[in-house]
């Protein structure tokens, strides 16, 4: 994905260029003369390149000319003179008007701000004459020719240049939407699970956000006292800021086995490099712009190769998050690779190059918050599946596994602080052992279960009902329930029994209260009593106590 992306960005520069509005007009380049007067240069172009990139020159001073202009430039309304902002100390615009006469614009820090459009382009209006225009001429000082001196020239009228302030307006007001949801999403998610990679991807998108402000232009319209090569200088640090945040966000988002070893030294390394690359470009730009540039660009070329030992070294170690990381960050990387060609002059300069953060972060937000998503979706699985065991092991707990009744701790948790008169009823199978020797141990469980489900279908619902160990099972109500050891009785009696055995049960029953464990040992005793008297008449009947009241 990320070489598909990258070969596309190759061909995307020839098809797109926003920012470039207006009719293109062809520069010719020479190594500046100061001795030879705007005229002369204009009209015998002695010694122009017209040719070669303008980039193959180098840094250092130039001449620039057009004068191959659109036929009656200037003289039918008032029309714009744009070209992309680059490194430059100053400047200076030479215009020929076709009756002979030259009108000059100085072109200084400072005044350069003043007329930066969004796309970063520069843009001066042409002054005003009868004649129309046949020639302009940069005289550019200290430019830093790193992808060119006067980039991407256009001439655009008053409405052309408004309409792409518009569009890219809304472009970069999209990524500034953008880049705030994910913040507050990112924040939000970090204090939800704490991940540390979330702090340095909010990091990452606050560098971004403010290139975008910088790189744009728009910082331009906010601080207009700000010098365009300062401007510029906030561009590489915040492209670099976000590419060393991008950094410590794979850092500790992958597990920390990826880092081990060489991996994190080299991952130390390049952000090092990276920081003292910028570091030197906004220090000593004017001393040396390109090469200090290129070695800027090496940086980041470090950075993009330090990101394939990791990916590597997570594939190998089976990282749980490489597939969602990949899948995130294809396009940013893709585009960064794309950039940096560009920067190399391996591919032309275009207004989506120039953009390409804004392109890889929406794809990369889009993908990250579907990871995301998917993130939570297997957290909440896992919630879910524990709840259920959770359930499972609590109920297993409080349940007698032969009968499924409850058994008796849970019996006696639940009874507890009744303080109401409640019927206990203890029922015990008569001649159980003969029932075990009858039909076997396996046929006397079978009886018990039978048992269980008699006892449920013969209560009213306010019962509860437990196996107390062995035969014997209690069962409790308030006094005042419709619970009777004869209807208790009967349904045993009518049960069928495996093997049609015939099989009875003998019930003691006591009515008290039951606030406490003292309560409880009380009832249980009567009726235990009234069940061995049950027993002693005869079995198969029941017996109450006197009423154990409180004492
Ligand atoms: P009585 O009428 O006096 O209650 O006579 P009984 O035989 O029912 O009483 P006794 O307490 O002497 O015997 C209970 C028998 O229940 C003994 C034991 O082997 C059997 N028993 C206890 N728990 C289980 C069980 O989980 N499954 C089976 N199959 N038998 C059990
Ligand atoms: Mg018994
Ligand atoms: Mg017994």
């Amino acid at each position: 994905m990320s070489v598909a992306l990258t070969m596309f960005g190759f061909a995307l520069p020839a098809a797109a260029q926003i920012g470039v509005v207006g009719t293109r007009i062809a520069t010719c380049i020479a190594p500046m003369r100061p001795e030879l007067s705007a005229r002369a240069l204009m009209t015998d172009r002695d010694g122009f390149d017209c040719v070669s990139p303008q980039s193959a020159l180098g840094s250092g001073d130039f001449d620039v000319i057009a004068t191959h202009l659109p036929p009656g430039l200037g003289a039918s309304g008032p029309v714009a003179l744009r070209f992309a902002s680059v490194w430059l100390d100053r400047a200076s615009l030479d215009v020929l008007y076709a009756d002979g006469g030259i009108a000059r614009v100085a072109m200084d820090q400072r005044s350069i701000t003043a007329h930066l459009r969004l796309g970063a382009m520069i843009e001066y209006n042409l002054p005003a004459r009868t004649a129309p225009i046949t020639g302009l001429l940069w005289r550019v000082h200290g430019a830093g020719n790193v992808r060119g001196i006067v980039l991407g020239p256009s001439i655009a009228t008053p409405i052309e240049s408004a309409r792409s302030d518009l569009t890219l307006g809304a472009l970069y007001a999209g990524f500034g939407g953008l880049c705030l949801a994910l913040l507050i999403y990112n924040l939000a998610l970090w204090r939800a699970l704490r991940h540390r990679f979330q702090l340095a991807y909010c990091a990452m998108v606050t560098a971004l956000a403010i290139y975008a402000v910088s790189s744009s232009g728009a910082l331009a319209w906010a601080f207009p006292f700000i010098a365009n090569n300062d401007r510029i200088r906030i561009n590489y640090l915040m492209l670099a800021l976000a590419v060393v945040a991008a950094l410590s966000f794979a850092r500790s988002y992958f597990e920390e086995r990826v880092y081990a070893g060489w991996v994190g030294r080299v991952d130390r390394a390049v952000c090092a490099t990276m920081l003292t690359a910028t570091s030197v470009f906004i220090a000593f730009a004017p001393l040396a712009p390109g090469p200090l540039d290129r070695f800027y660009n090496a940086a980041f070329a470090l950075v993009l190769l330090a990101v394939v030992p990791v990916m590597v070294r997570a594939w190998w170690q089976r990282s749980n998050y490489l597939w969602l990381f990949a899948l995130g960050w294809a396009a940013p990387i893709a585009f960064a690779a794309t950039r940096l060609a560009n920067n190399l002059h391996l591919v032309d300069y275009g207004f989506w190059i120039d953009n390409s953060t804004l392109i890889a972060m929406t794809v990369e937000a889009l993908l990250s918050s579907l990871a995301v998503a998917y993130r939570i979706h297997l957290v909440t699985l896992e919630r879910d599946e524990a709840r259920e065991q959770e359930i499972a092991a609590r109920l297993l707990a409080a349940t007698d596994p032969l009968t499924g009744l409850f058994n008796r701790r849970a019996f006696l948790e639940r009874i507890m602080g009744r303080h109401d008169d409640q019927l206990l009823l203890l029922a015990d199978i008569d001649h159980f052992k003969r029932v075990n020797e009858t039909i076997g141990h396996d046929g006397g469980d079978e009886v018990l279960r039978v048992f269980a489900r008699a006892l449920r279908s013969s209560v009213p619902a306010d019962a509860l009902i437990a196996r107390l160990g062995g035969e014997e099972f209690a069962i409790l109500a308030p006094a005042t329930s419709t619970l009777s050891t004869s209807s208790v009785l009967d349904a045993l009696r009518a049960e069928r029994m495996p093997f049609d055995l015939s099989v009875t049960a003998s019930i003691g029953a006591c009515t008290g209260p039951l606030a406490n464990d003292i309560d409880w040992k009380r009832l249980y005793r009567r009726a235990d009593l009234a069940l061995f008297e049950a027993k002693a008449a005869g079995r198969d009947r029941a017996r109450h106590a006197t009423v154990a009241t409180a004492a």
